[in-house]
């Protein structure tokens, strides 16, 4: 039920841009993803299809964009793609590490 959650998020987000923008109705949505977010696309457009039934996102297509993985060193400023999830820099050893993408969701356009 993983993708449900995500689904209902993405739809609040669509839904304060939309009204952030002064659209009533959304024919078109291009979203970024965090890769450590979406497992299973399908299912995700399926449930937000379900979910978006009587909102101004009804019935508009949906792009996803899936952002990578990617963490940023605070010991050497490198960035790198963490395997098995082990986040020690393959740099210079450092733990001391931020995640700079993978977990976020950007509403990157709607019209
Ligand atoms: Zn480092």
């Amino acid at each position: 039920m993983h993708e449900l959650g995500l689904a209902e998020d993405v739809l609040k987000l669509l839904k304060e841009k939309a009204k952030d923008q002064g659209l009533l109705k959304l024919s078109y949505a291009k979203v970024a993803i965090g890769e450590t977010l979406i497992t299973d696309q399908p299912e995700f457009h399926e449930l937000f299809s379900m979910i978006s039934a009587g909102s101004p996102a009804e019935g508009m297509k949906l792009e996803i964009e899936i952002s990578p993985l990617k963490a940023v060193c605070s010991g050497c400023k490198k960035d790198f793609i963490p395997k098995d999830l082990r986040f020690d820099c393959p740099h210079c050893g450092s733990t001391d590490i931020k995640v700079a993408s993978g977990r976020e969701i950007i509403i990157k356009e709607i019209r």
